[in-house]
C-alpha cells in the first residue's frame, strides 16, 4: 500500500471532519489536498483508493474506511 496504517487512520479522521463541514463535491479534493500537505503522492494514492471503491472524498471514508478501520485500531 502507498501509505502507512497510521497515515491512512489519519487520512480518515481529516476527511470525517471535513465533511462535515464542507461536504463532498464528488472529487477527492479535500483527500488530495490533504495527501500533498503531508508529502505523499496522490498520483500513488488515489488510484489505489479508486480500486477498494473511493473515487471521491465521501467514498473514500465510506467504502474505504470499513476494510481497514480494524487493521487501523489493532496497529496504531
Ligand atoms: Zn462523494
Amino acid at each position: 500500500m502507498p501509505l502507512s496504517l497510521a497515515e491512512l487512520g489519519e487520512l480518515f479522521d481529516h476527511l470525517d471532519e471535513t465533511l462535515e463541514q464542507e461536504g463532498c463535491d464528488h472529487s477527492p479534493r479535500i483527500t488530495q489536498l490533504f495527501l500533498s500537505q503531508k508529502g505523499l503522492d496522490p498520483d500513488q494514492v488515489l488510484p489505489w483508493l479508486k480500486e477498494q471503491g473511493g473515487y471521491c472524498d465521501c467514498e473514500i471514508l465510506a467504502n474505504v474506511e470499513e476494510g481497514w478501520e480494524s487493521e487501523i485500531g489493532k496497529n496504531t
